[in-house]
């Protein structure tokens, strides 16, 4: 595969994948369609040699694949990476009339940077749980697809300081408007037909930008899109784990979420893995002995330095975008890399020729965290945090290198042909 075939297919994952729960489902029929058997948390498990997935919640996957030797002397090549993404979500009772206008109430789902929400062309996906004619409750995932909604913003003329200071409350300067009010509106009508006739409960709906992801750039050096954070990871963790080699076992982790502090069951915090892992490994001890020889590679993005904003980073340490895959230190405990575990990483790199870069935050700036210390934290597993450099992240509307989620693909697909991580000298 080469990098514009990769980008391409990228590009389709994101399109096809507006909320966790589609993100999922994506990756579970990928799975599937590369001989993967879909295992349910509920039944009863027989795991030999051979490639699996589980998800819980619908919105996180563990996919891995059972090697031919021994899994506590090889250990398991992990990539981890995360399915949400920042956004607005619906609220359970979100209709509302406002100055002749129907409008949706929403909640701000993780850290959303929201001015770039405003005058998009946004479109409602996610889970709806629903009750048959024959009483049963059940869940289906929706995607409107066509733009049903968007958030104007407020003229210059009626707020003159709005290129100096806007504020923005997300309780009232948020709720898109769909339409002009109308007194048969519901939301369950609109989500009727994914309810099959039945009768709505709840729901998980999320907005999302319809404007799809695209290659920009005078020489198409960028890839721009919606949740780049962290669906970029998920899609390049997936490539390289369907290439792995099936003597050794591997295995990709994708938590729903990390954008609100991964404490849920289906979060990193949560014991999905560890529920995995005990149940693939045949007691504690063995369990013990396969982590000890395992190795996490946590990947999400990484902020590149911004040539608008170069002071916000610092000299030796300002990952640029297309220059490689970026190594994340925090010395706080923020990132889980240490000098074995980002030694090993640099030295897949260079055996690859692919350059990688190194991340730290100013030591008078706050640091953002991931899944990786809490992942290491859970599992007591050697870990390290990378990521491709991107420009505005946790916007409606990210920024990547085209060359780096192809060039992160080729260092996990390395990883995980490897036969001993950090080697079998120790
Ligand atoms: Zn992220």
């Amino acid at each position: 595969m080469n990098n514009a075939d990769f980008n391409q297919q990228l590009i389709d994952f994101l399109n096809a994948s507006p909320t966790p729960f589609h993100a999922t489902h994506n990756m579970a029929v990928i799975l599937t369609k590369n001989g993967f058997n879909e295992l349910q948390e509920a039944n009863k498990w027989d795991t030999p040699a051979g490639k699996y997935f589980v998800t819980r919640n619908d919105s996180s996957i563990v996919a891995f694949i059972i090697g031919s030797n021994l899994l506590e002397d090889t250990g398991i090549r992990m990539v981890g990476a995360h399915t949400d993404s920042p956004c607005l979500k619906v609220k359970p009772q979100p209709e509302r009339k406002s100055e002749g206008y129907q409008q949706l109430g929403v909640e701000v789902y993780g850290g959303v940077l929201l001015n770039p929400w405003f005058d998009r062309d946004l479109s409602l996906a996610g889970r709806v749980t629903f009750k048959t004619s024959k009483n049963q409750v059940k869940s289906t995932l929706v995607n409107l697809e066509k733009p049903i909604a968007i958030i104007p913003s407020l003229a210059i003329h009626l707020d003159r300081e709005a290129n100096k200071d806007r504020t923005i409350n997300p309780e009232t300067d948020l709720p898109p408007i769909l339409l002009n009010e109308n007194e048969t509106f519901s939301l369950a009508n609109v989500l009727g037909d994914a309810a099959q006739g039945g009768e709505i409960l709840a729901t998980d709906l999320y907005f999302y930008d319809t404007n799809p992801a695209q290659v920009i750039g005078i020489e198409g050096d960028f890839l721009a899109s919606a949740r780049l954070d962290n669906l970029l990871s998920c899609f390049t963790g997936l490539k390289s784990l369907l290439g792995a080699d099936n003597s050794v076992s591997s295995l990709l982790v994708c938590n729903d979420h990390e954008e609100v502090g991964s404490a849920s069951a289906s979060g990193a915090g949560g014991t999905f893995l560890k529920d995995v892992l005990a149940r693939i490994t045949p007691n504690e001890a063995s369990k013990i002995r396969t982590v000890s020889n395992s190795l996490l590679i946590s990947t999400d993005n990484a902020h590149g330095v911004h040539p608008n904003y170069p002071t916000k980073h610092e000299t030796n340490h300002g990952p640029i975008l297309n220059k490689g895959p970026a190594i994340k230190f925090n010395a706080n405990q923020r990132y889980a890399t240490n000098s074995e575990t980002a030694g090993y990483f640099k030295a897949l790199c260079q055996g690859l020729e692919i350059e990688c870069q190194e991340f730290v935050n100013r030591a008078d700036m706050a640091c953002g965290s991931t899944l990786g210390p809490i992942t290491a934290k859970e599992l007591g597993v050697r870990t390290l945090d990378v990521g491709v450099p991107t420009f505005a992240m946790h916007s409606i509307r990210e920024l990547a290198g085209t060359l780096d989620a192809f060039n992160l693909y080729r260092v996990l697909s390395e990883f995980y042909r490897d036969q001993s991580p950090l080697g079998a000298e120790r």
